[in-house]
């Protein structure tokens, strides 16, 4: 959980943390002896120790180690700092493999520190807080497996995350805010709304979409074509791999390798899946001979790209090694820079709306100290998205030197309804590729000229931006986006035929609408709809059918009462469209 904490605030937790894994590791090695010590560091929310055991914890033996922990801080060691010499260091640690390890990498010049409190030391640089008994509270969460240094050629490790807090008051919050998100996890919720699995026979972090995930899928995609097309996008398709000789023009096989898949040879060459779109989409620019009239080019693809991820890293949908990046790259003339990145902007702010996202933290990173490309360039694109940041009267922090080598770029992070920051969109400008392509446009004054080229992915990727929405709604998509819009239920048997007429009138207006047709009892059938989180229920019996009506349900529980079949189809189709659209009120 990231509720914007004060710096003060988070470097304070930091220590409270990391202290609390020096405690939990005293506690671990008094426990199990013959456990070897890995890392411990603090984490965004919490900490973590590695443990090469036996055998993996148990949550019996969490609970135990917690317990010790607690009597740790009560005798209020101090936390005492030492140096060493290398040798040492390596001796004091000759039994530890791991520390031995990260003792050895450590450069010749830099100083060898320890902490210790009690008759525990710890290979660590600090900082600490003075003494345990300044970790107010924490606690011991769960036990994962982990291989040291994500390798999974290398030990699998035991790792036992735990939190800290400056105060119960702000655990006790956070622990509410644990379970809160554990009921959101789309992991979880897809199960639940068949939306979509993972299977080890095809692969990890390659998703298959089930027909519901699938649809939603659609209709996220749809609309990201429909936006971009009303604002003078051109969509193009491209394949999902591509030879060598691109990627080597690209640079990809140089600075990109380590997370593309191995080259393919086919007739003597090699192939490569695709890891990014852009020299795709640069073969379509550089397909004919391109003037100042032809700028801006705005070439988008909701294009699959496949990297490798280590397996410890994938998570449901939020790391994948397969993804659909809403990917496109403009191409435009220096004196239009500042409109394209506002365009940009306004469509990013447009669609992260819809999507009922309101909550926006703004990032702009510079020049880093290894660039490539022309300074002037840096500093006019910089300025341009400064200024159209500031135009927009956004509020962003500004990350200097935080650039990527080929440009500098605005990234913005979302807030979902549990306060949780999500990364989405980048736009980054690229001096890079244009240089290696030698991409050129023939200018007004007939003079050959390099194209400003701009990458952005708005959602991010395709798959974790579902994942996201999955978790920001918990499921509940709003109307227009529900996989299943309405269920009719029929009371009886006996009112099924007129429950068919009804899903028909539906389907007819565009609805996506299914019969439960199953003979359940009704009260099951509601349950069912609620569970499967779908936005009206319609019940059907003696009264409706005569009526031509339906008693409308939300999933609130809501009872709405008998209404005509036809004022039901209007509510729903005017709830089919995104608020943002049918409010029409202009984004940014
Ligand atoms: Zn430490
Ligand atoms: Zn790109």
């Amino acid at each position: 959980m990231v509720i914007s904490e004060s710096k003060d605030l988070s470097e304070r937790r930091r220590r409270i943390r990391h202290s609390a894994a020096h405690v939990m590791a005293d506690v671990v090695v008094q426990m199990f002896p013959e456990a070897k010590l890995a890392i411990g560091p603090p984490t965004g929310d919490g900490f973590y120790y590695d443990f090469l055991v036996m055998e993996p914890f148990s949550s019996d033996d969490l609970e135990k180690i917690e317990a010790r922990m607690k009597a740790v801080i009560a005798a209020n060691l101090t936390f005492e700092r030492a140096e060493h010499t290398r040798e040492h260091a390596l001796a004091m640690n000759a039994e530890e493999p791991f520390k031995t390890e990260i003792i050895e990498g450590i450069p010749e010049d830099e100083p060898i520190s320890t902490y210790r409190h009690g008759g525990f030391e710890d290979l660590c640089e600090g900082p600490h807080v003075e003494s345990t008994g300044k970790i107010p509270a924490f606690k011991l969460l769960n036990v994962a497996g982990a291989y040291w240094r994500g390798d999974e050629r290398r030990n699998m490790l035991q790792r036992i995350y735990g939190t800290a807090f400056e105060s119960q008051d702000a655990l006790d919050e956070y622990l509410n805010h644990l379970e809160e998100a554990k009921l959101r996890d789309h992991r979880l919720l897809g199960r639940e709304l068949d939306l979509f699995s993972v299977h080890e026979e095809v692969g990890s972090g390659l998703v298959i979409w089930h027909p519901k995930g699938a649809r939603v899928k659609g209709i996220v995609e749809n609309f990201w074509r429909e936006e971009h097309y009303s604002r003078g996008y051109d969509l193009v398709s491209t394949p999902h791999i591509g030879r060598s000789t691109l990627w080597e023009t690209s640079g990809h096989l140089d600075f990109y390798a380590e997370s593309m898949y191995a080259a393919m040879d086919m007739d003597g060459q090699d192939y490569y899946l695709k890891p990014m779109n852009c020299p795709f989409h640069i073969m379509y620019y550089q397909n004919d001979l391109r003037s100042y009239r032809d700028l801006p080019m705005r070439i988008g693809e909701l294009g699959s790209v496949y990297r490798y991820e280590r397996g410890g890293v994938l998570h449901g949908l939020l790391r994948v090694r397969g993804m659909t990046q809403d990917d496109a790259h403009i191409f435009c003339s220096p004196d239009q820079i500042e409109e394209e990145v506002d365009g940009v902007l306004d469509l990013t702010f447009h669609l992260l709306r819809s999507f009922g996202f309101s909550d926006f933290q703004v990032m702009l990173s510079t020049m880093p100290e290894k660039a490539v490309g022309d300074p002037e360039r840096w500093e006019v694109a910089t300025e341009s998205l400064r200024r159209t940041l500031e135009a927009r009267g956004l509020d962003y922090q500004v990350d200097e030197g935080g650039g990527a080598f080929y440009g500098p770029k605005i990234d913005i992070h979302i807030r979902d309804a549990i306060g949780r920051l999500w990364q989405c969109t980048t736009v980054q400008f690229d001096f890079n590729l244009p240089e290696r392509f030698a991409l050129t446009y023939v200018g007004e004054d007939g003079e050959e000229h390099q194209p400003y080229m701009v990458h952005r992915a708005l959602l991010g990727s395709i798959e974790r931006f579902m994942g996201v929405l999955i978790e920001h709604y918990g499921g509940a998509f709003p109307v227009w986006l529900a996989p299943v819009q309405a269920v009719v239920i029929p009371i009886a048997d006996r009112h099924l035929e007129y429950a068919r007429q009804v899903e028909h009138q539906l389907a007819k207006s565009g609805i996506r609408v299914q019969t439960d047709a199953r003979s359940e009892r009704m009260n099951a059938k509601i349950r069912e709809a609620q569970v499967q989180k779908v936005p009206f229920m319609l019940v059907v019996g003696d009264r409706e059918a005569e009526a031509g009506a339906a008693a409308v349900r939300l999933r609130s529980g809501e009872d709405l009462g008998a209404q005509p079949v036809a004022d039901v189809v209007a509510r729903i189709l005017e709830e089919s469209t995104p608020e943002e659209r049918r409010v029409n009120v202009s984004p940014g």
